[in-house]
């Protein structure tokens, strides 16, 4: 590549960072850093009213969790309200726009003609030509002089070459008659001012591609590269919405799925490199490139979403994870992890990660280490415990304060215990489970025992031997 790319998001602040925005985000931040190229954030928020310092903020949470780091200061499109309006006067100045005096009754006046007449509704100023001379001293817009034959041609690196007859494109105005500039300027102005090299973006911008193309071509501006990504879909084909369930990295990030897991899902959607569904940040990183970007709309599926999320939480190394899971917690406004518990988390990692998709999952599994004496049981693991196995259980642990605690000898152990009372190890395990974490569903009763070490494990198999008494 001769030129380092430049990439950007240029999101409208909506009060969270949609999903479908965070997917556009990666793929910008994909492509930049996969190419030694810089990635840009610009916030786009000329709305006054939605534009408030906290939706802002929900963006950069938002990007922030997902890992998509931003190069230099946060560009705000409103503050540079005075240098698109200086673009529209340069236009002027050169000819390339014109000052347009018709007012809104004009313009529908020659709406309601054209279509009386069936002729096309795009209005045609009379100003487009008029001499400067004949004027008069009454508000007017500045609107561009878009060529009126031919065609524009956009060089979709998605897409392919999406042709617009430019008799399809109308005079727009760039600067409005109070002086504000209109959001298809301030974009392209914007663009170029901060060097972009590669637009990607949804496909919903494709056709505002052509009209700004048309600012840059006046403006004798290099065109970006455009790559125009298909929306995201739900499961039913249809766009992504909130009966589809959340929308927000926000709401991702508090049903505890892994950022990273989140990357890699969202990268997939509508990207592919042959068929890898899982891959780490390094691998997609080389991989990434605009021709994976497919054509067609990609369906939101969760249980994708789940599946490599979950291959995530397995690969992530055991210190780190917790470090996520501690994360999550703080989040989620859950107690903080003990330093005890925090230590046991780590030993028993291994054991919980295996098949967590989550961290309410990972949680859930660890039951038996954020539980306390005496252990409160859900009414499955309270359904293990009736006068037969609670008399196992006292039986048990007398002779448990004396075994060896290491995994050979437990196993040892039980089993031993358990052929001597002419049953499986196996018609143990659910009362056991229930004793020590409340629960049916838990790391393997070893695992556990080896966590919790021989006082505790014993104390709350007495506790629950004794219970119900
Ligand atoms: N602000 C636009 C949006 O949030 C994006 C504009 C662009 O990427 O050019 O959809």
């Amino acid at each position: 590549m001769s030129q380092r790319p430049v990439t950007r998001f240029a999101p409208s602040p909506t009060g969270y960072l949609h999903i479908g925005g965070a997917r556009t985000a990666l793929f910008n931040w994909l492509y930049a850093r996969a190419n030694g190229g810089t990635f840009l954030l610009r916030i786009e928020d000329t709305d006054r009213a939605r534009s408030t310092p906290e939706a802002t903020q929900a963006i950069l949470d938002g990007m922030a969790w997902m890992g998509l780091d931003h190069d230099g200061e946060v560009v705000s499109q409103f503050e540079r309200a005075p240098r698109h309006a200086e673009v529209a006067r340069q236009m002027l100045e050169a000819g390339q726009a014109y000052k347009c005096f018709a007012t809104q009754d004009e313009i529908q006046a020659f709406r309601d003609k054209a279509k009386e007449e069936g002729r096309s509704t795009l209005y045609r100023s009379p100003w487009r030509d008029a001499d400067p001379a004949t004027h008069p001293d009454l508000p007017y817009v500045i609107r561009i002089k878009a060529p009126l034959e031919g065609s524009t041609v956009i060089h979709d690196a998605v897409q392919g070459d999406v042709t617009i007859r430019n008799d399809q494109l109308d005079d727009m105005v760039l600067l409005r008659s109070d002086g504000t500039p209109v959001y298809m300027l301030a974009v392209a102005v914007d663009d170029h001012d901060m060097g972009v090299t590669h637009v990607i973006r949804g496909d919903d911008h494709l056709n505002n591609a052509a009209r700004q193309m048309l600012i840059y071509t006046a403006m004798g501006w290099p065109l970006p590269v455009y790559a125009h990504i298909p929306l995201i879909h739900g499961a039913d084909g249809k766009k992504l919405s909130k009966r589809h369930g959340a929308l927000g990295t926000n709401e991702y990030r508090q049903m505890g799925y892994p950022a990273a897991g989140m990357r890699n899902y969202l990268a997939r959607l509508g990207w592919s490199h042959g068929d890898a569904e899982f891959f780490t940040d390094d691998e997609a990183l080389e991989w990434f490139d605009l021709d994976g970007i497919g054509k067609s709309a990609a369906r939101f599926d969760f249980k994708k979403l789940e599946n490599i999320c979950g291959q995530h939480m397995a690969s992530t190394p055991d210190a780190a994870l917790l470090h996520q899971l501690e994360d999550f917690l703080a989040v989620t406004d859950a107690p903080r992890l003990t330093p005890e518990q925090a230590a046991m988390f780590l030993e028993a990692m291994p054991h919980l990660k295996e098949r967590a998709r989550t961290y309410p999952e990972l949680i859930e599994k660890a039951q038996f280490i954020l539980a306390s004496r005496p252990v409160q049981m859900d009414e499955k693991a309270a359904s293990q415990l009736d006068s037969v196995s609670r008399g196992m259980l006292l039986e048990l642990t007398p002779q448990l304060r004396n075994a060896k605690w290491n995994r050979a000898d437990l196993e040892a152990f039980m089993n031993d215990f358990a052929a001597a009372r002419d049953m499986k190890f196996g018609k143990m395990a659910g009362p056991l489970r229930a004793a020590l974490a409340g629960r049916s569903a838990t790391p393997s009763v070893f695992d556990m025992m080896l966590v919790l070490g021989q006082a505790e494990t014993v104390a709350r198999l007495e506790d629950a031997g004794q219970g119900g008494d």
